[in-house]
């Protein structure tokens, strides 16, 4: 390495340059061969800044986002969970963040809620958007000690209205008491204001009030905010979790749809 060379990492590393320094040399060479102007090298000099830098904070938003696993809308069997391909490859075009819509996803058990709230998460997060995924009860939990600590404000603004993207997913599988129903009901409402929701639940919306502690005022005007805008997506059929063991004579039809309920 010549003296030259050393001093331009010493003012990459200074500047926080990373990818200049690693660039730079082979930009060089290039830029002599096919004969670039000095302003042609410098542009893409700082482009391969800027291309490792986007590509850093976008694996930091997927590393940051809770993502439980990694799936893909590319893995989801449409036909077996009864789901419009299409509405999906548009929902995947995110333009639903940008209008600050709301997706609803309703099921029973093991036809894919959470693998394409996932997977559209996933999505989001890698084309620049900060996403957050949570499950119901974890947020509610997170919330109610945040309160204790006396940090809810700071935590409410992080968790809730920060994202651009917010995942909650297996609403109505615990049910909620009368302050976590609150709480619910404050980050649809914050929400509501602030950006898109992604809400799976295995209930029917005529049921949300049993999941909040049995208070359908609260129901009703959650609902309200959650669906003024909103893709509301219904899917169908069998658990895929039970398919194979199905497949396999391990159970019956019946008992997967029981299980299912
Ligand atoms: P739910 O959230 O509705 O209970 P999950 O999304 O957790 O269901 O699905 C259970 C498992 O089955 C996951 O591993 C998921 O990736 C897989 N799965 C469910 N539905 C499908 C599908 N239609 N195509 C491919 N994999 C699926
Ligand atoms: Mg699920």
């Amino acid at each position: 390495m010549n003296l030259a060379h050393e001093r331009l990492l010493t003012l990459c590393g200074d500047l926080k340059l990373a990818a200049v320094s690693d660039a730079a040399h082979r930009l060089a060479q290039e830029a002599s061969a096919a004969e670039w102007s000095y302003l042609d090298f410098l542009e893409r000099v700082l482009r391969a800044e800027a291309t490792q830098r986007q590509e850093r904070s976008r694996s930091m938003l997927v590393r940051t986002a809770g993502f439980p696993v990694v799936k893909r809308l590319e893995d989801f069997d449409f036909a077996f969970a009864g789901a419009n391909k299409k509405q999906f490859t548009e929902l995947s075009s995110l333009a639903f963040i940008e209008r600050g819509e709301n997706v609803v996803l309703l099921g029973p058990s093991g036809v894919g809620k959470t693998h394409l709230a996932l997977a559209l998460g996933l999505k989001a997060a890698q084309s620049g958007y900060k996403v957050r995924f949570h499950t119901a009860a974890d947020l509610m939990r997170e919330i109610g000690t945040a309160r204790r600590q006396e940090r809810y404000s700071t935590m409410f603004r992080a968790s809730v209205r920060m994202p651009r993207l917010l995942i909650i997913d297996e609403f109505g599988y615990m049910p909620l008491d009368k302050a976590a129903a609150h709480d619910l009901f404050q980050v649809v409402a914050k929400r509501y204001e602030y950006g898109s929701l992604i809400v799976t639940s295995n209930l029917n919306f005529g049921q949300w009030d049993q999941t909040l502690a049995g208070d359908s005022a609260l129901a009703a005007a959650l609902l309200d905010r959650l669906l003024h805008h909103a893709h509301v997506i219904p899917l169908q059929g069998e658990s895929y979790r039970l398919k194979d063991k199905r497949k396999a004579g391990l159970i019956e039809r019946r008992t997967a749809a029981k299980a299912a309920d």
